[in-house]
């Protein structure tokens, strides 16, 4: 595999463009190394990108869904056969250990090849033939849409719109992360290259772009992932000209440990541990805080500390032995090591997990050694806030009611877990405000595609993967045909 710097382009209608300036993606493994450059493009660039999806869309909308499957099963052939490339290239810019980058591509093409095999079902127009006529009820496309996304799962993100949107008929401008622009664009320049020109464009840069791209009175709809401050300033940008949206924003997830649940089911407690530190702790579905119950709260601390050195191995995302690489960018660390000392200051116990397989990368590379931090308060940062990296606190709780409470109090509600015996977690589960909660399980490990995904409260609006997904893309028009075509309450 290559290891000299590449350049992405963006593209503008089927055109390769490149900007006048670009920015240097580096390698958080080794922060001197750049893996590559993507443009930075300007809001003139972000309008004629929308202006292409615009003009794009007045024939892509009438287009047949067949053609549009064959279209996308072609550019998921081409990126099976080009993963073992760029999952290097994920690995490189974004930090993620190899068999992560594998894994986020093998979940991103499991989503676009099952959206393909539902597409035809979930738009078929319904026609109804009823005691007051017919009603014929079409699922027509929305757009031009926006896709902005975040670095931590750059290509299972943007797939996760990609596919549904232009399935459904819309076209689309896509914005991905400057933290990790590079294994994408190689991605999106794939399926671009088998849709028609302006169907699927693609620019880079930061908020300049992003607002134009949520502003334009052209973008009819807005498909984000990414932080809920961010997604408040998208709702305003977005408001004047009254956008859809699907969000999926923050989380703070949190895991729920029953005091019927096996402290010494060794494959259970490497499973909450993975749902802690898989990809450093950066995801959004991932459990960041552990409320355990306090009768088996020492076992499950001595049972956890001990899965947790034997899982976590730090190092080089190539090494592959390593289960966690580095985080991915500098102001991450920061924040995850400030949530740290905070709660230290306040009096609660850090301790270090796992091993370090490479220490000569530990001082120079973005790494943080994973922790497990004990008896901070429930309202301490490290509890409340998001930490998005690899620390985790785990707490005692009295009694269901209390650790309901504890959940529901948050101003999220993406994903959460309740571990335990299955009926009793099930019962548990019920009464938590969540999109999601997986029993004896979390974060990747209990996605499934085929159903819907998203956020409750401020952790977003709207649904992303299984029909609801597609759904999302398309506006319901009711054609009537009514055989009253008089009504007997109207006066002559
Ligand atoms: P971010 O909000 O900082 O950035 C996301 C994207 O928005 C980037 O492409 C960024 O350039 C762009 N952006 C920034 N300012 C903008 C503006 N004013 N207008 C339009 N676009 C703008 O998020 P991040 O740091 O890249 O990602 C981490 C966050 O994403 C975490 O909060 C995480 O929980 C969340 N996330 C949520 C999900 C989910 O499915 N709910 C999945 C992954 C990540």
């Amino acid at each position: 595999m290559t290891t000299d710097p590449i350049t992405v382009n963006a593209i503008i209608n089927g055109e390769k463009v490149q900007a006048e300036k670009s920015f240097p993606r580096e390698n958080p493994t080794h922060p001197d190394e750049v893996v590559g450059y993507a443009p930075i493009n300007t809001k003139e660039e972000a309008v004629r990108a929308i202006d292409a999806a615009y003009t794009a869309f007045s024939e892509w909308k009438w287009s047949e869904v067949d053609d549009r499957i064959e279209r996308m099963q072609r550019a998921i052939q081409k990126i099976k056969d080009a993963i073992p490339e760029l999952s290097h290239l994920l690995s490189r810019e974004h930090g993620k250990a190899l068999y992560d980058s594998e894994g986020e591509f093998a979940v991103s093409l499991m989503w676009v090849e099952y959206a393909c095999s539902i597409v035809k079902d979930v738009i078929k127009p319904q026609v109804k033939e009823h005691d007051n006529g017919r009603t014929i009820i079409t699922l027509d496309p929305i757009g031009v849409v926006s896709a902005i996304t975040p670095w931590n799962y750059p290509i299972s993100l943007s797939t996760i719109k990609i596919a549904p949107a232009l399935l459904t008929g819309n076209t689309m401008v896509l914005k991905p992360s400057p933290f990790a622009p590079l294994a994408v664009s190689k991605v999106v320049e794939m399926i671009a290259d088998e849709f028609p020109p302006g169907v699927l464009n693609l620019v880079h840069g930061e908020a300049d772009v992003g607002v134009e791209l949520t502003s334009n009175p052209k973008v009819a709809k807005i498909a984000f992932t990414g932080g809920t401050k961010t997604a408040k300033s998208i709702m305003k940008a977005a408001s004047d000209t009254i956008k859809k949206m699907t969000l999926e924003l923050g989380g703070n997830d949190a895991a729920i440990v029953l005091d019927d649940f096996d402290v010494n089911d060794e494959r259970a407690m490497r499973r909450m541990v993975i749902s802690n530190f898989l990809t450093a702790g950066q995801i959004c579905m991932i459990a960041k805080r552990v409320y355990v119950h306090r009768s088996i709260y020492d076992a499950f601390v001595e049972k956890y500390i001990e899965a947790a050195n034997k899982w976590i191995r730090v190092g080089d995302p190539f090494n592959p032995d390593v289960t966690v690489g580095p985080v991915n960018n500098k102001n991450q660390v920061k924040y995850v090591q400030s949530l740290v000392d905070d709660a230290k200051s306040k009096g609660a116990k850090v301790i270090k997990l796992g091993k370090i397989l490479n220490p000569e990368l530990m001082d120079n590379g973005y790494f943080l050694q994973p922790t497990l931090v004990l008896g901070a308060d429930y309202q301490d940062p490290i509890v409340v806030e998001e930490q998005f990296g690899p620390t985790v606190p785990i707490l005692p709780f009295d009694d269901e009611e209390q650790v309901i409470e504890l959940h529901n109090e948050s101003i999220y509600g993406l994903t959460s877990s309740v571990w335990g015996e299955e009926e009793h977690a099930i019962k548990v589960a019920r009464r938590i405000e969540a999109g999601t909660t997986m029993i004896n399980t979390a974060a990747v490990q209990g996605l499934d595609v085929r159903f819907p995904f998203g956020g409750v409260k401020q952790s977003g609006v709207g649904r992303e993967y299984g029909e609801e997904g597609l759904k999302s893309y398309v506006e319901t028009h009711v054609i009537n045909v009514p055989k009253n075509l008089e009504l007997p309450y109207i006066p002559e």
